[in-house]
């Protein structure tokens, strides 16, 4: 067993005591989108045959196709496209925003600077990487009001005739703001349409899948896309990505995936059929794990003398736990002690680097069954002030409170604490 100091484990006991009840009111999410799951999968009469996998062009692949009805169900939405050809979440987005975009058509993001692997796919005009902006496509952005909320008298100033997507991001992101929960995001929607009523509402929904009741389709959004590494993909599904809306966006997202013309009729899942399908299954559980994790580690780094976003007490739409550290020294301690509470690789030492997508030196733990999962204990930080952490996942609650523990320790080995 790992020694802990006092110190540590007092904080523990300290944090673990306040937490009880807020514990108490995740299980009740979870019950909900479990048995949400459960239901859907029972109405497509999801059966062991679905899961084998398919070659070559895959026509007629029927768990796949099913696979596709489960997500729509569960996400409330008109159809939905799930793919272990989307590379990451990055690449699901693209899909989904270059399939419904045209050249002269215009992107408003309504949070403010979307998160930063977008920052290329939305590129420049005449950058010659083929990005949004290069074929054409209009880029605005209406940054947040220093209270964290939309800035409204902005973007009634930036629709205009040729805005045809509107971009909302659940998630905080690497920003220190508030993340948007399901019921801001339908009041967003209902403004929106209100100034413009046949905008398509686009949200990117990664890290925020159950952990609130309801998902932004279900509350109006047209469109929104995920990564099966994360949240949905329950820590099984090896890669993949989704998107789900309306049915006639969604099969422009698959022609722009495939080609058009083919969309979502070919496309070999291999073997990652049942691992998508149980990770579905069990990512309501998993992502309750994960979410107490994040309210335990803001309890005690709180109780440590940093400031955590959220807060313990305060409700929660995503993942991402962010904690304010005062130096990279900080920064440096706590991913390193998070890597070495890891199942996988708790012997690698995590450092500094510059990362394909990211703007600034990024130290990253990640000790994880799938390479980058997310979902799985890991912590981000990017090398800038004013020196912020984030941390999020964890397959069990038992792991992100060692990871804690460990990181704690790992600070004060180092005289940072
Ligand atoms: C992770 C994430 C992305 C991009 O996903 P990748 O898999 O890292 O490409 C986009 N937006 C948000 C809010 C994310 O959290």
């Amino acid at each position: 067993m790992a020694v802990f100091s006092q110190q540590v484990r007092h904080w523990m006991e300290e944090a673990e005591a306040k937490i009880d009840s807020r514990l108490k009111q995740i299980d009740k999410i979870v019950d909900v989108n479990q048995w949400k799951v459960i239901e859907a999968f029972q109405k497509q009469q999801v059966s062991d045959f679905h899961f084998a996998g398919s070659t070559g062009y895959a026509y007629n692949d029927r768990g796949r196709e099913v696979l596709d009805l489960v997500y729509a169900d569960v996400f409330g939405a008109e159809a939905a496209l799930v793919r272990p050809h989307f590379a990451s979440g990055t690449h699901t987005i693209a899909t989904a925003l270059f399939g419904v975009l045209r050249p002269g058509d215009e992107l408003l993001y309504i949070t403010g600077r979307p998160y930063d692997t977008l920052h290329k796919v939305i590129g420049k005009p005449g950058d010659g990487t083929g990005s949004l902006q290069d074929y054409g496509i209009r880029y605005q952005e209406a940054a947040l009001l220093e209270s964290g909320k939309v800035n409204w008298d902005e973007v009634k100033r930036l629709i205009t005739p040729a805005t045809k997507v509107i971009g909302i991001q659940r998630s905080r992101g690497y920003d220190w703001r508030e993340s948007f929960s399901i019921s801001e995001i339908a009041q967003m929607i209902q403004q929106v349409k209100e100034i413009k009523p046949d905008v398509i509402v686009f949200v990117d929904n990664c890290y925020g899948e159950f952990t609130e009741e309801k998902e932004p389709t279900e509350v109006g959004a047209d469109l929104i896309a995920g990564s099966l590494i994360k949240n949905p993909g329950g820590g099984l599904a090896e890669t993949g990505g989704y998107i789900c809306g309306q049915a006639k966006y969604v099969e422009l997202a698959a022609y722009r995936l495939t080609a058009p013309g083919i969309g979502g009729e070919v496309g070999a899942m291999l073997g990652t059929t049942r691992g998508i399908y149980q990770g579905l299954f069990l990512a309501p559980t998993i992502v309750g794990q994960a979410v107490k994790g994040s309210v335990l580690a803001a309890a005690v780094f709180e109780l440590a003398g940093f400031v955590s976003k959220p807060a313990w007490h305060e409700p929660r739409t995503d993942l991402i736990q962010a904690i304010s550290f005062t130096s990279p020294e900080h920064l440096i301690a706590f991913v390193q002690g998070i890597q070495r509470a890891s199942a996988v690789d708790g012997h690698v030492v995590p450092e500094p680097w510059d990362m394909p997508g990211y703007e600034h030196p990024v130290i990253m733990a990640a000790g994880t069954f799938i390479q980058g999962g997310s979902l799985e204990l890991s912590a981000d930080a990017p090398i800038r002030e004013p020196y912020i952490a984030y941390m999020q996942g964890g397959l069990t609650y038992s792991h992100v409170k060692y990871g804690i523990l460990t990181a704690l320790q790992n600070m004060i080995n180092r005289n940072v604490l």
